[in-house]
C-alpha cells in the first residue's frame, strides 16, 4: 500500500466538490462510512485526521455516500420505488395520511403532531428498535442540535421539537453501529440524511445492516449555526444560551424566557446553508416514513407512508393506541399546502442549480441526467395512457378538488371538441385568491402551447424537449391529427425507467 496517486482517492474529490465550495451540512456520512478513521467533523466542518492515501490506493467511498455527491442517487431511489403512487414533488408513496401522539402533552412539548418521537419511544418499549438516532439540544445552547444515539425512552424525550441548523446524525449511526454494537437502529433525519444513510445501503457499506428504519422529516432548509446565531445576537441582543426553542410558522419564532421575537424568513435566508439552495427533496423522499407539519392545523403532523415496512410499523403503533390518524383529504388546504411547499421548493433548487453550474462547470445533486437508458426507449411505450383530464369551463374551485382527489399537480386542459388545449397546474390555481376561485374558470389559468411529444420519439428526446423548455411534463400527440391527445409523459415516469434499470 502507500500509493502515492492521490487521484483514486475519493477524499480529494469530496474536498473540491463538497467541502471546498460549500455543500456539506454536516451529516457525518463521510465520517462513519471512512474504512480508515481517516475524518472527523468538528466545528462546522468536515476535518481530515491524516492523509487516507498512506493507508489505501483505491478508495471511493467518502465520496459516494456524501448526499451532495451525484454517486448511486438512482440505486438509492430504488429502496422506495415500489410504493404504488409516484407524485411529481412528494415521490414515491403507499398513503398520506395526518397524525398525532395521543399523548396531549407531548404535543404540547414538540409544538408539532409528535408522531416522530411517539413512534421512536414506543420502538424502543416494544424492543422494535434496539436505539434511535435522534437530535437532541446542546445544554449551554439549546438551538444547537447534538446528535446522539438514544438507547431508553427518555434519550428521546429529551430530543423532541426541531432545532434548525445541522446535525451530524450520520456520524451518530456509525457510533452506534462501532461503539455500541446496536444492530436494529431507527434513524430520525431531514431528506439528506436520509438519502446519505440510503447511499451507505446502496453501496452495502457494512453498518448498513444495522438499519431498521428511517424517519424523514420535511425540510425546507438548516441554518449556518454560527451565521444565525451571530445575527440574533447582534440584531436582537439574544444570547444563544437564552434561547429556549426555535420553531418555524409563517415567521422564524425565537422564544427566550421572558420574550417571543418573530423574525421574519426574507431577514435570515441568506444564511440557510448553501446545499439547501440546490436540494430539491422536501419530504424526504428516500424514508420509510415521511413527517412533516400539518399546517394550518397546529397540533398534527402530516405523515408519507412509503415503504411497506414503515406503513406496517406505523400502523401497529396505530392499532396500540401511541398515535391516532385523520383523513388528509378532509383537510384540503394541507394537502394544497404541502404539494405547493414541495413544488416551489424544486423549481427554485432546479434554477440555481443551472446558475452553479455555469459558475463551477458541473451540476449538484439532481435526480436525473441524461442516460443512455432513455435513449433505448420508445414514447408509446411509457407514456400514462388513461390521462385524468379537465374540461376547460369547470371553475378553478372544482380544479382544486380534482387536485385534492388525485394528486397529481397538473392536468391537460380539453375544449369542447374534446382537443388538449393546454396545461393546468395547481401553481398557477393556487396564485388565484380564495374569494375569487369559484368565478375563475380554469381556462384562465391554462399555460397555452403545451410541449408536445410523439410515439416514435424517445425517452431521451422528451426529457430534451423537458429540459429546453423547463417543464415537467409533455403531453403526447398523434402525429397525424395533433389535436388529439395520446397520452402523457411526465419527468417522474423518466426517473422511474432509470430507477427500475438501476436495480437490475
Ligand atoms: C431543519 C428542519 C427543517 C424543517 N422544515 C420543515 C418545513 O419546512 N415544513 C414542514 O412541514 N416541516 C419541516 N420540518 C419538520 C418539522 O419541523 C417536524 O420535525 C416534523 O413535522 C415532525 O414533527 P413531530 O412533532 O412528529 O416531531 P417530534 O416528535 O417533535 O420529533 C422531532 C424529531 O426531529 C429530530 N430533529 C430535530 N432537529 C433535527 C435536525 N436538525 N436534524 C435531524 N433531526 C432533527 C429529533 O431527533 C426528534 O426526534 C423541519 C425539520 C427540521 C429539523
Ligand atoms: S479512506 Fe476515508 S477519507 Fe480516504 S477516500 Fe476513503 S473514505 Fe475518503
Ligand atoms: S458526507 Fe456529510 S459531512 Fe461528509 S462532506 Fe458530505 S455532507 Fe459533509
Ligand atoms: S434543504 Fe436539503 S440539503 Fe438542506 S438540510 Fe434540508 S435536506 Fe439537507
Amino acid at each position: 500500500m502507500g500509493s502515492n496517486n492521490d487521484s483514486l482517492i475519493a477524499y480529494n474529490v469530496l474536498k473540491k466538490k463538497i467541502i471546498n465550495a460549500g455543500f456539506c451540512t454536516q451529516c457525518g456520512a463521510c465520517e462513519a462510512a471512512c474504512p480508515v478513521s481517516a475524518l472527523q467533523i468538528k466545528d462546522e466542518k468536515v476535518n481530515r485526521l491524516h492523509d487516507c492515501s498512506k493507508d489505501l490506493d483505491l478508495c471511493p467511498i467518502c465520496y459516494g455516500v456524501c448526499p451532495h455527491s451525484e454517486a448511486l442517487l438512482l440505486r438509492s431511489l430504488s429502496f422506495v420505488a415500489d410504493a404504488p403512487v409516484r407524485n411529481e414533488v412528494v415521490g414515491y408513496y403507499r398513503k398520506i395520511v395526518l397524525a398525532q401522539a395521543t399523548d396531549r402533552k407531548l404535543r404540547e412539548q414538540s409544538r408539532g403532531g409528535a408522531v416522530v418521537t411517539s413512534l421512536l419511544t414506543y420502538g424502543i418499549e416494544k424492543n422494535i428498535f434496539d436505539s434511535a438516532i435522534v437530535s437532541q439540544a446542546e445544554h449551554d445552547n439549546p438551538a444547537k442540535p447534538k446528535a446522539s444515539v438514544a438507547l431508553v425512552p427518555d434519550d428521546i424525550l429529551s430530543a423532541i421539537g426541531s432545532k434548525f441548523f445541522p446535525s451530524s446524525v450520520a456520524k451518530a449511526y456509525g457510533s452506534a453501529v462501532y461503539g455500541y454494537g446496536k444492530t436494529k437502529i431507527a434513524f430520525v433525519g431531514v431528506p439528506c440524511h436520509v438519502l446519505a444513510l440510503r447511499k451507505m445501503e446502496a453501496w452495502q457499506h457494512k453498518i448498513s445492516g444495522s438499519m431498521k428504519i428511517t424517519i424523514g422529516l420535511f425540510c425546507f432548509g438548516t441554518f449556518s449555526l454560527s451565521n444565525l446565531l451571530d445575527h440574533i445576537t447582534k440584531t436582537y441582543k439574544v444570547k444563544p444560551s437564552e434561547i429556549k426553542h426555535m420553531r418555524l410558522s409563517s415567521k422564524f419564532v425565537v422564544q427566550t424566557e421572558h420574550d417571543v421575537i418573530r423574525i421574519p424568513m426574507s431577514e435570515i435566508e441568506d444564511h440557510i446553508l448553501p446545499s439547501c439552495r440546490t436540494c430539491t427533496d422536501f419530504t424526504s423522499e428516500l424514508a420509510d416514513i415521511s413527517v412533516g407539519s400539518a399546517y394550518p392545523l397546529t397540533d398534527w403532523s402530516t405523515v408519507i407512508l412509503r415503504t411497506k415496512a414503515g406503513e406496517d410499523f406505523f400502523y401497529e403503533a396505530v392499532e396500540n393506541g401511541i398515535v391516532s390518524t385523520w383523513v388528509i383529504e378532509k383537510e384540503p388546504n394541507v394537502m394544497e399546502r404541502l404539494i405547493i411547499a414541495a413544488m416551489q421548493k424544486r423549481s427554485a433548487a432546479l434554477k440555481e442549480a443551472k446558475k452553479i453550474e455555469e459558475v463551477y462547470g458541473y451540476l449538484p445533486v439532481l435526480m436525473l441526467r441524461e442516460s443512455d437508458e432513455l435513449a433505448q426507449i420508445k414514447v408509446e411505450d411509457i407514456m400514462t395512457k388513461n390521462v385524468t383530464t379537465v374540461p376547460e369551463d369547470i371553475s378553478v374551485n372544482q380544479f382544486l378538488d380534482i387536485v385534492a382527489r388525485r394528486r397529481h399537480i397538473a392536468y391537460p386542459v380539453l375544449n369542447k371538441n374534446g382537443e388538449p388545449i393546454g396545461i393546468a397546474t395547481l401553481e398557477e390555481a393556487s396564485k388565484i385568491a380564495q374569494a375569487s376561485r369559484k368565478d375563475t374558470p380554469v381556462s384562465k389559468i391554462t399555460r397555452t402551447q403545451p410541449v408536445a411529444a410523439y410515439p416514435g420519439e424517445t425517452a431521451l428526446d422528451v426529457f430534451r424537449k423537458m429540459e429546453k423548455h423547463e417543464v415537467g411534463r409533455v403531453l403526447v400527440l398523434d402525429p397525424v391529427n395533433p389535436k388529439k391527445m395520446l397520452g402523457i409523459i411526465t419527468k417522474t415516469d423518466l426517473m422511474h425507467i432509470l430507477t427500475n434499470a438501476a436495480k437490475t
